[in-house]
């Protein structure tokens, strides 16, 4: 187990745009080990003169795919980490990561409760690799995703998403989009809201499992909405990817 948290040098093998503002790179792993589908990888960096940055990257790959995973990452303007990763890294650069971790956002097909994902951004990645590990693993449980983004060219994972769904094994995907949406569109056009919550997951029943993932303000408005609904807080997982009080 030790050896999951010790640092090892990935080679990106391959880099994909996924939107003006979302990256994502296959690293290929000399320790690779199999994932949990929300588990995340530690990224390190390391500057000349010695400074190191570390940021976090959940897995959008599944775990059936021996040997690599991929990160997908949003670049925020003013950062360290994500700027780099999408203006200097190319194919064939080398960084430091260790991984996988954690042991709470988790899900793995062997689950057969039905499934609500709520994701805010790029807070859609770990719930992508659930989506692909439930594709991959033939499971059937019932699952809406339901994802928020500013706009449809900001939605990472569009045409995936589309053909998961078109495969009708139980898998519904609700799109809202916050700021702008194109003429015919028919998904939601708001924030999340008690309403939204309520047409998505009621026909989930009770007994689902939730894991609701993005900016601070989505996750909190989201957890509580549901409580609100019925849904036992004790089923509600969560994680936060912006810094606090977004
Ligand atoms: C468990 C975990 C998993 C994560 N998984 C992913 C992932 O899959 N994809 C991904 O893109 N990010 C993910 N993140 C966020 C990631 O770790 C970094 O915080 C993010 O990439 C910003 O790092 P940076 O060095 O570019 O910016 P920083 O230098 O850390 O921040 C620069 C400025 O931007 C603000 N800022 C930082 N993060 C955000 C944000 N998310 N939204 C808005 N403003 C922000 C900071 O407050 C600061 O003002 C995850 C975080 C956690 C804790």
């Amino acid at each position: 187990m030790k050896q999951t948290l010790d640092w090892q040098i990935a080679t990106i093998t391959h880099i994909k745009t996924e939107t003006a503002r979302a990256k994502s790179f296959t690293l290929a792993l000399p320790n690779w080990m199999p994932h949990r589908a929300g588990q995340h990888y530690d990224l390190r960096l390391t500057a000349q003169d010695g400074y190191q940055v570390e940021r976090s990257y959940s897995i959008a790959s599944e775990p059936e795919r021996a040997g690599q995973v991929d990160l997908t990452i949003e670049k925020i303007e003013d950062g360290e980490v994500s700027p780099y990763m999408h203006e200097v890294v190319v194919v064939g650069d080398q960084v430091e990561v260790r991984g996988p971790i954690g042991g709470y956002f988790v899900w793995d097909a062997s689950m057969r409760e039905p499934l609500l994902l709520i994701g805010g951004g790029s807070g859609v990645v770990p719930l992508m690799s659930m989506l692909r590990h439930r594709a991959a693993a033939h499971a059937s449980a019932p699952t809406h995703l339901l994802y928020s983004s500013r706009a449809l060219d900001d939605v990472i994972y569009y045409d995936e998403l589309e053909t998961l769904r078109a495969q009708m094994d139980g898998l519904k995907v609700f799109h809202t989009l916050t700021r702008s949406h194109p003429e015919n569109w028919n998904g939601y056009t708001r924030r999340i809201d008690a309403d939204m919550l309520r047409e998505v997951a009621a026909p989930l029943g009770k007994n689902v499992r939730v894991f609701i993932c993005g900016p601070t303000a989505l996750v909190e408005n989201a957890a509580n909405g549901l409580v609100q609904i019925g849904i036992p807080a004790s089923s509600v997982k969560t994680e936060r990817f912006g810094p606090s009080g977004t």
